[in-house]
């Protein structure tokens, strides 16, 4: 007969979250370092700041709950942190390194905010009201960070990447008569809730 409840798996879900800010904390150092961008490299350095008071935090719901403080390998951030490796093994030029590096914190936070949009969730219906306020604090900085990256993103990065010419409207081909220039992209309507940072930006 099955036993386990949603608490128990309530307790199960915070070792993950545990276990997956540790392993945060040293792919956010990773990042930084990767970083060829001053302001990419400092909001990863201050995420990491908040990752080290995300752990905390956790170890306050722990003590909250009167559960021992105990990580559970997760699966998920590891592998998204893989994925994250491999793109800065690449012999990328460096504007499009920033860029990736983007993408890959992006994939994070997304997971913690899933991770976390449950664990408040969760923490309420069980009526653990002060860990949810807790719980609640990490997911305003996780969606706070995706904001961060999506805003360096589309404020540069990406264009830079993309590289000079790309996007214009004023290339001229020798073959073609120079009197139409091409069409200009409409750009898509941005959301300010964490759209993803790769949309293509017109260019004015
Ligand atoms: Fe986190
Ligand atoms: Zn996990
Ligand atoms: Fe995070």
């Amino acid at each position: 007969m099955a036993i386990g409840t949603l608490q128990d798996a309530f307790i199960d879900e915070l070792r993950d979250s545990y276990d997956s800010e540790k392993q945060l904390i040293k792919a956010l150092k990773k990042m930084a370092k990767a970083a060829k961008d001053d302001d990419l490299r400092n909001a990863f350095e201050t995420h990491l700041e908040e990752t080290q008071g995300q752990v905390e935090r956790l170890e306050q719901v722990f003590g909250l709950l009167d559960e021992k403080v105990k990580g559970k390998h997760c699966d998920g951030i590891a592998g998204i942190i893989e994925e994250g490796s491999s793109v800065m093994e690449e012999d990328f030029d460096d504007a499009t390194m920033n860029a990736c590096l983007i993408a890959s914190g992006q994939r994070a936070e997304h997971y913690e905010m899933a991770a976390y949009g449950t664990l408040v969730a969760w923490a309420r219906v069980l009526g653990h009201d002060d860990a949810a306020d807790l719980l609640q604090q990490t997911l305003d900085e996780e969606k706070a960070a995706d904001q961060k990256l999506s805003a360096l993103a589309e404020g540069g990065i990406n264009d830079d990447a993309a590289g000079p010419g790309t996007n214009d409207d004023d290339e001229m081909s020798e073959d073609e008569p120079p009197a139409r220039s091409k069409p200009t992209k409409v750009a898509t309507p941005r959301k300010s809730n964490g759209a993803p940072a790769r949309t293509a930006r017109a260019r004015s």
